[in-house]
This record gives C-alpha cells, structure tokens and sequence, in this order.
C-alpha cells in the first residue's frame, strides 16, 4: 500500500465510526461509543507498528515510537476525532493520520503524536476542552458543571476514559500538565475550511496566526402594536430597526475587510418577537460574530459596531442594548516554526503562503504555552462542518511529505 493509500485508508475507516449514516455526515461527539473506537483505531495502528500509547489525564491521546521514547525532547503534532453533528470526514482526522503515517515511515523521527479529546465545543457547549485542561488554562472544575445531550457531565462522560480531575488540579508531572520543555513545537495539519487554497489551486499554506473573535448579543427595543390598526408614520418597528442595523453592520464587515484580509463579520442567528404575522415586532435580539488578525482592528470594529446600533436606534425611536459574551484577542503562531515549514516546503518546490485562521483550533490554546503553527490543507469550495468536506488525498499526502521533512530537518532547539 503507498503512503495515500493507507492514509485514505486510515481516514475512511474513522469515518465508519459514526452515529449518523454518512449521508447526514459523520457524528462522534466526545466520550460516545464511535469516539471511543476511533480513539481505539488509532491506538491499535500504532501498536502495528511497535508505538505506545498514555492516555493523559485531560483524555488526550499520547503516542510514541520506542526508538524515541517518552523522555527525549521531540515535536508534538496532532488533532482532534470528534466531530460536529453530521461533520466531514477530514476535519481533525486529517491531522491525526497524517503524523501517524510519518512515524509509520520514519518511527526514529523525534515524533510524540496527540489526539485532543473534545475540539469542537457541540459536545459540551465549550470547545478545545482537552488541549485547555493539559495546558493549564481551564479550570478542572468546569468539567463538573458543562453537560451533553444525555444530560450527563463532562465529568461523569469521561470518567471511564480516564478523565481525572484530581490530578488535573494537582498537576504533578506531564501526563497531567503540558511540560513545554518536552517539546520543539507543535505543528497541527487541519483542512483550510476556507476557500483561499482552493481557488488560487494551492495545495497547502503555513498558518501564522489565529483570529481573534468578539461575540456579541445585541437587543433592539420599539413597540408591539396592531399590524392592522396603527399607521405607517411613528411605528417603532424593532425588526425593521434591527434589519437596518444588520446591513449596515455587513457594510462595515466588508469595510473593514478591504482594510485587512479575513476580516469577518456576520449576523447568524436573530429572533424577533411576539413574532406574529399580525404584531409589529416590539424587540429583536441578534447575535453578532466578529473576528479579524489585529487586536487593533477588532477594538475599532466593537466602537463602530456599537455606533450603528446608537444611530439607527436613536433615528427610529428605538432602545438599544450591546452586550459582549465574548473577547478573545488574536493569537500569533511561531515565526520560527513557518519559516521552517517555508523552507523545508521549498527544498521540494512549492512555495508556502502565510496565512491566517479564521476558525478556532488546539493549536490556539497550545500557542499560548510554546511555540506552535499549523499547516493548512485546501478544502474543496471551503465547505467544512459538512458531510460535503473534501480535500484532495494528494494534497494531505503533500501535508504529511512536509511535516516529515521538517520534522528530519534537524533538532536544533530554537526558542
Ligand atoms: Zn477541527
């Protein structure tokens, strides 16, 4: 079998691990029994090919080759096997395979691979819940309190998997805490889950920062009436208010990303009520989800943003109120490590762009405790939490050829 070959392999059999049939798309959420077997698909490759595996305290998954072993300073990559409901194949699996097919190649490489448990935040309403424990930047305790569908805690889920909380405050040595000193770096392949690559016909990109978000909830107060009985003029109309606001707040979206590339700006989800057919809306709440490369930018964008709300209100006769849910300022990956990946991408003919994440990943929270970057593979249209995902096998064999080669490019400690 040729390296595609096992990884197409490798990806196909987890996509069998699913609740849903695969024309809804693949579901695994955290700690039910298809995770659980992909989980265990990993650990059983790895032992083909005479690598152990520890499980951590947080529940990710840790493996390395015995020609290394678990005391030498290696490179951490890796990424995560649930998914969202009805989610793609690739996404999170495509970084967990590809680093196992290099250390099935080159098991002397200095390699530790990581599966995160609990990524993409459907499961337990908060994502990047294994990756945030072992970095130390979630409290323990919040395991106790966040629930799935079956009402049961993250806690109580994880337990049989070896989720322990105890020691994930006490935080005694690695399998509890991420010792940075262990490590040259992580570097995490994900699908771009945009439509950069895709449409300029590159394979792959270095990603070099992570944008930051703002999420804010924004409520539109007018006045309920009759639709029959009260006149056209002196309507304080909350929906037509808030959909004024909504265009206006696209606007400044598109703006903003003249300005600076993948600047994003979108209004996902809006209720007005009493919502009847015969009622002028008296109060809309809409949520807004605001992200961009430059802390600068985001702060200007939240003032204006906070602007239109005041003008088209004040206009309208309408009371308004802007509430921030959340605040995450934009996380810069290792310089180093891009232009290592740049480098090594070279020597084989391929230019490597920088670019930014749109979307959240592990690789954020890592960043925040040592050196990190992430490669991106090209996403077909972009598509992604989506059984419609699809990246090109080639393109991910291109992935794991450059990890690879940077990986043997030499060991030199660069912080
Ligand atoms: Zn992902």
């Amino acid at each position: 079998m040729s390296d595609t070959e096992r990884l197409s392999k490798d990806i196909e059999t987890i996509a069998g691990f699913s609740e849903s049939p695969p024309e809804v798309g693949y579901s695994r959420p955290t700690f039910s029994a298809p995770w659980r077997q992909a989980y265990d698909y990993i650990i059983q490759q790895a032992t083909e090919i005479g690598a152990e595996h520890i499980i951590d305290a947080a529940c990710n998954l840790h493996i390395r080759h015995p020609l290394v072993g678990w005391d030498r300073k290696v490179w951490l990559c890796g990424s995560h096997l649930d998914s969202v409901p009805s989610g793609g194949k690739f996404d999170g699996v495509s970084g967990v395979v590809i680093p196992l097919e290099i250390m099935r190649r080159r098991p002397e490489l200095p390699l530790e691979i990581i599966v995160f448990a609990e990524e993409e935040g459907t499961t337990f309403n908060l994502g990047m819940l294994g990756s945030r424990l072992w970095a130390g930047t979630l409290d323990p305790q919040t395991m106790t309190r966040i629930r799935n569908r079956h009402g049961e805690t993250a806690a109580e889920a994880g337990a049989p998997h070896g989720l322990d909380l105890a020691s994930l405050a006490a935080a005694p040595d690695w399998r509890t805490r991420l010792q940075p000193e262990r490590y040259y770096g992580m570097v995490e392949v994900h699908p771009e889950q945009g439509l950069g690559l895709w449409d300029s016909g590159k394979p792959l990109a270095a990603v070099n920062r992570i944008n930051g978000r703002r999420q804010l909830s924004i409520t539109v107060t007018g006045q309920a009436n009759h639709a029959g009985s009260t006149g056209m003029s002196g309507r304080r109309d909350a929906l037509a208010g808030a959909a004024e606001m909504v265009v206006a707040l696209e606007q400044l979206g598109q703006e903003l990303d003249r300005r600076l590339p993948y600047t994003v700006l979108t209004v996902g989800k809006l209720e007005a009520t009493p919502g009847a057919v015969n009622v002028i809306p008296g109060q809309v709440v809409f949520s807004l989800d605001f992200r961009g490369q430059e802390e600068a930018l985001l702060v200007e964008g939240e003032q204006r943003i906070h602007e239109i709300v005041q003008t088209v209100s004040e206009r309208r006769g309408l009371e308004h109120e802007v509430e921030t849910i959340e605040q995450l300022a934009p996380s810069p990956l290792s310089e180093h490590i891009c232009s290592r990946l740049q480098q090594a991408a070279a020597a084989r003919g391929l230019e490597l762009e920088l670019v930014p994440s749109g979307a959240l990943h592990d690789a954020a929270v890592i960043a925040q405790v040592m050196p990190t970057a992430m490669i991106f593979v090209a996403s077909r249209d972009g598509i992604s939490h989506n059984p419609a995902e699809y990246s090109r096998i080639e393109d991910i064999g291109r992935a794991a050829q450059l990890l690879e080669d940077m990986i043997a490019a030499g060991e030199e400690d660069h912080r």
